[in-house]
């Protein structure tokens, strides 16, 4: 079986590299370019492809892939909602992904960013570093006692929501399912959970039914000084209205990993380039702000346990098994 891997880093060849000495049957090679409806001719010959979380599988690219005698794509990623689903249905090809590759790796991400933006840790980090010393400005808030809010309580927001226990809050929970791992968080509507959490962490899918979830809207029924972190999907949250409520002064601290505007920028070193969007400039501009570069997912374990499963689902496919990993229109 051959496999054409697309948005490659040199810590995804390191790391597919070494585990593929596990799977002689398996023949990989590496593209730096995306997976798009442009790149995708470069799959002629190849049995799958790999993609990431900006890769373009949209009914184009699938289209080729499947006139070039591509099956499978494999997503290395757990979030699906790059692929369209019904056209890879159309085209016959299965689409399979990694849903739970350490979900602690970004969840430990999310409480980080709570506790850096709440501490002004990215503004003391710059201050010590040019001799000033100096305190105004950074206070924060303690975790302890306070009331976490968890959006979405599957493999990574059950994780966030231990951490949170962990740290003597108490857990607020909404899902369309209940978590039975969670007995010490409370499920509530989601209108509850937004006016009584002093920190909200979103960790349900994109959808059609979680776009802008956080908006002027649900903006407004938070608890003033609320701390808000995004580590689950950018289109969750609507930027300008995000906006529009730090500059009302709504936000204690905002930690996004994720945001709208991040697919040219995702992985991409742009510090020499003029950049053409304002909204991220515009939040970065703003002192409890901190932003991190889709960087949840990476850490060795989580590297290590993507590229195993990615070949697993490989296999999987040459036997024809079926897959809790695949994923259907
Ligand atoms: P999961 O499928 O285990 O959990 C998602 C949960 O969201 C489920 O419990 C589901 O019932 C719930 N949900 C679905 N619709 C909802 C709604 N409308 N309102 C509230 N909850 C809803 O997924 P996971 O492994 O925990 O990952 C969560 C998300 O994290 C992924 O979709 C992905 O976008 C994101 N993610 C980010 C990174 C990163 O590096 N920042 C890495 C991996 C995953």
């Amino acid at each position: 079986m051959k496999i054409l891997f697309y948005d490659t880093k040199s810590y995804d060849k390191e790391s597919f590299t070494k585990q593929a000495v596990n799977y002689p049957d398996i023949e990989i090679d590496f593209l730096k370019m995306d997976l798009g409806p442009h790149s995708c001719v470069t799959a002629k010959g190849y049995d799958a492809v790999c993609g990431f979380v900006n890769s373009n599988v949209c009914e184009k690219t699938l289209k080729t892939l499947s006139e070039e005698g591509v099956k499978l794509v494999l997503m290395r990623c757990a979030g699906f909602n790059n692929v369209d689903l019904e056209a890879a249905k159309k085209y016959g090809i299965r689409v399979m992904r990694v849903p739970g590759y350490s979900p602690e790796a970004v969840a430990e991400h999310a409480m980080m960013l709570a506790l850096a933006a709440n501490r002004h840790v990215h503004k003391s980090y710059i201050r010590v570093r040019e001799n000033d010393f100096s305190l105004a400005g950074l206070m924060g808030i303690n975790f302890y006692g306070k009331t976490a809010g968890i959006v979405g309580t599957g493999k990574i927001g059950a994780a966030m929501a231990r951490i949170c226990h962990g740290f003597g809050m108490k857990v607020l929970a909404y899902d369309v399912y209940q978590n039975p791992d969670l007995d010490f968080a409370t499920y509530v509507s989601l209108d509850e959970l937004l006016a009584n959490s002093d920190l909200i962490s979103l960790h349900c899918p994109l959808m059609d039914n979680t776009y802008h979830l956080i908006c002027r809207d649900t903006i407004q029924k938070m608890k003033d000084g609320v701390i808000l972190v995004n580590t689950s999907r950018g289109g969750l949250v609507d930027t300008n209205d995000l906006i529009e409520g730090i500059r009302a002064r709504k936000f204690f601290a905002v930690g996004l990993d994720v945001y709208e505007e991040e697919t040219a920028n995702v992985f991409e070193n742009r510090s020499d380039e003029i950049l053409e969007h304002s909204t991220t400039a515009r939040l970065l501009s703003f002192p409890n702000v901190i932003i991190t570069s889709h960087q949840g997912f990476f850490t060795s374990e989580a590297l290590a346990a993507i590229s195993k499963t990615t070949f697993e689902n490989a296999i999987c496919f040459e036997k024809g098994e079926s897959s809790p990993n695949e994923v259907k229109a």
